[in-house]
């Protein structure tokens, strides 16, 4: 049986008046923990998860990525925990709290959240991250003497079970993080072997990007009369500190020859001094084979993908986020979930495949507030590539200018954009639209000259 989605079925959505984290309902404890984090108040889905959460409901909650969405699961949940006068000085019998999550960056930070927030308040907390892509065994000895709190990725945590490392019959609370992403990488099976071994009568909290009727049917065959909360893209706007599309991000369209891209990345690195880059391509291939030929050129880059082990990816992301790195290579892998701090701009060497994934991309940059460009380069030689980007802005509706960087210009135009030497478009009169395109791509020498960005 289908649930409706959301759209459909009984969906609250977020006031559009700022609230504070007291007034709806939060421990004073935990308001102190959201301050020590930054968090002066609430992101739209967050005011909208919280109130059910604390009653205690299973709820359903579409939220974009980078919305505040792991905030909004865990206060609550450790405010649960705050509330159980046991907790402090229990050796942690069984699990009171899984989180699961498609990948083991975000799982990481999930677990590192939680460790923050739950630090002053709750000292006693054991969490514990429990990730494939590692050897088992520093998991299996974190969990001895058992944990209050696992955050997992399915496929491991399985392993674990098998090793009968954790016990799962008293756990209370159950959160499926990126839904849709744990079914997209296959999951399916691994999820529905882990939630027949969950007892009755825990609450279960379920997040998704998107609501396919593939996370529609988990939740309606797992979650117990879930409420359906959906944030709003007006409402993200409004409030969170990175909706989608953030307002801080600059997007731009480039249009260049295929062969030209990696040299004109190279160009847009030595002019625009980003402190840090994150170039997204189709495949894992691409991603090292642009990272070496960037390395070739004196850029500090390294590759980015899921045929890495855990430990070079995590290496990669510290040596980003140290400066020892520029530029991140990345595939689609990189896209949900990552945060990296201060990230300065997100470049679409090869265009994402779904509009989806475009805003998973650019949403990498322009976190919390921050400002972030985002160029997606468009294949001059491929129609093709202008065709699918225009459906990726017809999603977003909105509609960015071509530009063209100068040394770079394309040789062969599309036909939608041909110029006649008269300097109209071929076989029509001049119109607004070719007068403004004119004018974009007389722009490029603004892009290549534009003072580099402050460093963050
Ligand atoms: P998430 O969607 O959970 O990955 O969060 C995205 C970013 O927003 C993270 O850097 C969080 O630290 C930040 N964040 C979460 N909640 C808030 C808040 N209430 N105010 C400001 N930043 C927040």
């Amino acid at each position: 049986m289908t649930t409706p989605p959301p759209m459909d079925a009984p969906a609250a959505a977020a006031g559009a008046a700022p609230q504070s984290f007291q007034g709806l309902g939060l421990d004073a404890r935990l308001v102190q923990a959201a301050a020590g984090a930054g968090w002066s108040q609430p992101t739209a889905v967050q005011a909208l998860v919280l109130p059910a959460a604390l009653q205690g409901h299973d709820l359903v909650a579409q939220a974009p990525t980078g919305s505040g969405k792991t905030g909004a699961f865990v206060l609550p949940l450790l405010q649960r925990l705050l509330a159980d006068p046991k907790l402090p000085d229990e050796r942690p019998r069984s699990l009171r709290v899984l989180v699961l999550a498609p990948t083991r960056e975000l799982a990481a930070q999930i677990h590192s959240q939680v460790a923050q927030l739950a630090a002053v308040p709750l000292p006693g907390l054991k969490t514990v991250l429990a990730v494939g892509g590692l050897s088992i065994n520093p998991q299996l000895m974190a969990l001895r003497g058992g944990a209050h709190w696992l955050v997992a990725t399915p496929g491991r945590l399985l392993d674990l079970v098998s090793h009968n490392a954790l016990r799962l019959d008293g756990l209370q609370m159950l959160v499926l993080d990126e839904a849709d992403r744990l079914l997209d990488l296959g999951f399916a099976d691994e999820l529905g072997r882990l939630l027949r071994l969950l007892p009755a009568g825990r609450q279960s909290l379920l997040f998704s990007a998107s609501m396919p009727a593939a996370v529609a049917d988990l939740a309606a065959a797992w979650l117990q009369q879930p409420q359906w909360l959906k944030v709003p893209a007006t409402a993200a706007v409004a409030n969170d500190p990175a909706p989608v599309p953030a307002p801080g991000i600059t997007q731009r369209a480039i249009l260049v020859d295929t062969a030209r891209r990696t040299g004109l990345l190279r160009q847009l690195i030595a002019t625009q001094a980003w402190p840090s880059v994150l170039v997204f391509v189709a495949t894992q291939y691409a991603s090292a084979h642009v990272a070496d030929k960037l390395l070739r050129a004196g850029v500090k880059a390294a590759a980015l993908h899921g045929r890495l082990s855990s430990g070079r990816r995590q290496q990669v992301l510290a040596d980003l986020q140290a400066g020892r790195l520029t530029v991140l290579v990345a595939t689609d892998l990189a896209a949900r979930g990552l945060h990296i701090e201060g990230l300065s701009a997100v470049v679409n060497h090869d265009l994402p495949r779904s509009a989806l994934d475009y805003i998973h991309r650019i949403g990498r940059t322009g976190r919390a507030g921050a400002a972030g460009v985002a160029l997606s380069f468009i294949a001059a030689d491929a129609p093709g590539s202008e065709l699918h980007f225009r459906l990726i802005e017809k999603r977003q509706q909105q509609r960015l200018p071509r530009e063209q960087v100068a040394g770079f210009e394309p040789a062969a135009v599309l036909p939608a954009v041909a110029a006649d030497p008269s300097g109209g478009l071929k076989g029509r009169r001049k119109s607004k639209k070719d007068k403004l395109r004119e004018a974009a791509a007389s722009g490029p020498a603004a892009l290549a000259a534009a003072p580099p960005r402050g460093r963050r």
